[in-house]
């Protein structure tokens, strides 16, 4: 299989190691995610590169799962990431690994740093830890117990782990410096006494450890060569380093990049985690989060996310990306791959009063123009048909090309109708048109053009039309910063009303009642939908709304520019 060749800062470094045989020619990169929610774009930004690079170099890609944390952690959430993770395509074979599975190795180390005077039991508080850290410009103050004994430091870490103290009462914390310059080296925390249950170890451990102890020893002991991870964690690779030396065990290079930020859309556990409990989404997998489990209800494949993935790109510096390019990625694809299908979203039933009675012809239509392998389909015309409210006016505005009181307009695939007459009921609503075709303008025959129309529209033949609700989706948020908030404010109240519409008695063409969960169409004019995976059962429909087919992309393009050149 051939593997595209990308370049971006990391693979310079990979290929400058692999040239000097510094990991003896071993690439191994990993995953790390926490399961403390749903994997979202951001993640997939992480996952395509570790495991992208690890394709193209021969190496291994592993999912390990940071689950340090028992307070926030849960199963629900290691199933979804599994999930995910294997629907993006990313190929961890057999290496699924969980960091609590080495808690007893983590545990041997830090005795072993305590028997080398490099760790100690400190009693202050979290509160007190974080007062007496100091500043940029000041030095920390020194912990009380910072010059406590060995001997008491391993009796005292061993009464932490038998659960002798209660929750927060005391840490292990590493002796380093608390004059650094860098803060993170401040006899930072490596263990907390939590009294919870964790989701895989039960009640077996009551001390956990941080992320900063925990993060460099499950990459060393899994021989992972390159840590990659998001910029924040820049000035924690001192510490990184610091506590692998010291424990002299092999060494993976940390190598940070910059995180993905998204328009319109916020990518934090936490913001995404409230989103969902406060009920302001139906779930993680709403098609309106951010999250792979709700672009993938909303019709996202994995091909679209990696191509977005790929042009995005990896630097150092800091940037947001414009939604529209994820919109543009799934367009594209869909364009060249989805089959075509008409639907009438808001119908407006039209009679031909000129059509024979009883009659039903059947009428070729082109499954996809961009791949003419897929040939046409057969759709039924008759004497009644539905076309959207939206492409008839009694009054026309200016320029409007559309149906309107003795005007014409092809139907497509079809024949040039015109407009005789508005149907009313009695409060003065529009009930029906009533239209006559002609039939000399059949498509496809040579009286076809016979006549000129400035517009094609779509339609549905009634008597086979099926029903389905189509949901209409719309940015989550107002804002292309949701964090961007006045004063009092939240991202909450960034929140789009109208995020949201539900069409219930939309008419599509027969052809569609065969559509499996899943399946992904283009209707004629109105966009890319998909069968919904989790509401729509066989005899009632449901589609989402994927994208619209307008786009956007010179307009990004100029952006995307704009963003390589700063
Ligand atoms: P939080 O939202 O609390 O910051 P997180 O998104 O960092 O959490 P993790 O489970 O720790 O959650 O992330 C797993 C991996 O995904 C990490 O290596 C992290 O660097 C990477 N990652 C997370 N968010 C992004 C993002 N927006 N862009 C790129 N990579 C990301
Ligand atoms: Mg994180």
């Amino acid at each position: 299989m051939v593997v595209e060749e990308r370049n971006d800062f990391i693979r310079e470094i990979i290929r400058d190691d692999l040239k000097t045989n510094k990991y003896h020619g071993r690439v191994h990169t990993r995953f790390p995610p926490e399961p403390n929610g749903y994997l979202h774009i951001g993640h997939a930004k992480s996952i395509n590169l570790n495991y992208g690079i690890a394709k193209e170099f021969n190496g291994k890609f592993n999912l390990r799962f940071d689950d340090t944390n028992p307070e926030t952690e849960e199963q629900e959430y290691v199933d979804s990431i599994i999930e995910d993770v294997k629907w993006l395509g990313a190929d961890f074979e057999d290496r699924v690994f969980f960091a609590s599975d080495y808690f007893e190795q983590m545990y041997e180390w830090a005795v072993q740093l305590i028997k080398k005077g490099k760790a100690y039991v400190c009693d202050l508080s979290a509160e007190e830890v974080s007062r007496t850290r100091g500043t940029l410009t000041e030095p920390g103050i020194e912990s009380p117990y910072r010059n406590r004994s060995v001997e008491e430091n391993l009796d005292l870490f061993e009464r932490m782990r038998k659960g002798e103290f209660p929750s927060g009462s005391k840490t292990l914390r590493a002796k380093i410096d608390m004059a650094h310059p860098n803060l993170n080296m401040r006899d930072p925390i490596m263990y907390r006494i939590i009294h919870a249950p964790h989701h895989r170890q039960g009640t077996k451990w009551c001390i956990y450890p941080t992320y900063d102890w925990a993060h460099g020893l499950e990459d060393s002991i899994e021989g992972i060569t390159h840590s990659i991870c998001t910029l924040e964690f820049e000035n924690h690779r001192p510490l990184y380093d610091w506590f692998l030396d010291e424990l002299g065990i092999y060494h993976p290079q940390q190598i940070e990049f910059a995180r993905l930020n998204l328009t319109y859309t916020v990518l934090s556990k936490r913001k995404l985690l409230q989103l969902v409990q406060e009920k302001y989404v139906t779930g993680w997998d709403d098609p309106r989060m951010p999250t792979i489990a709700g672009l993938r209800r909303r019709g996202y494949t994995p091909t679209s996310i990696k191509t977005f993935c790929d042009k995005i790109g990896v630097s150092k510096k800091d940037s947001i990306i414009d939604v529209a390019l994820l919109e543009w990625s799934i367009r594209d694809e869909l364009n060249k791959t989805a089959q075509r299908a008409m639907a009438v979203l808001r119908p407006l039933k039209i009679v031909l009063t000129n059509y024979p009675e009883g009659t039903v012809e059947y009428l070729p239509a082109v499954n996809n123009p961009e791949d003419p392998t897929t040939g046409t389909r057969l759709v039924p015309f008759s004497r009644e048909l539905y076309i959207e409210t939206d492409d008839f006016r009694e009054v026309p505005p200016p320029k409007y090309y559309r149906l309107y009181p003795g005007n014409e307009v092809r139907l497509r695939y079809a024949y040039i109708i015109k407009c005789e007459n508005v149907v009313k009921d009695t409060n003065g609503n529009i009930v029906e048109l009533h239209c006559t075709y002609d039939p000399e303008t059949k498509s496809g025959t040579p009286t076809a053009d016979k006549k000129k129309v400035k517009s094609t529209i779509h339609w549905v033949s009634a008597p086979h039309a099926i029903d389905a609700e189509v949901r209409l989706y719309d940015r989550l948020f107002n804002k292309d910063n949701p964090d961007e908030t006045d004063v009092g404010q939240t991202f909450l109240d960034n929140i789009n009303p109208h995020s949201l519409e539900v069409l219930h008695s939309c008419k599509l063409e027969p052809m569609l009642k065969d559509a499996k969960l899943g399946d992904r169409f283009q209707f004629e004019r109105l966009g890319y939908f998909c069968v919904d995976s989790k509401d729509s059962i066989p005899s009632r429909l449901v589609f989402n709304r994927i994208v619209t087919l307008k786009d956007t992309w010179a307009k990004i393009e100029q952006r995307l520019k704009v963003i390589d050149q700063v």
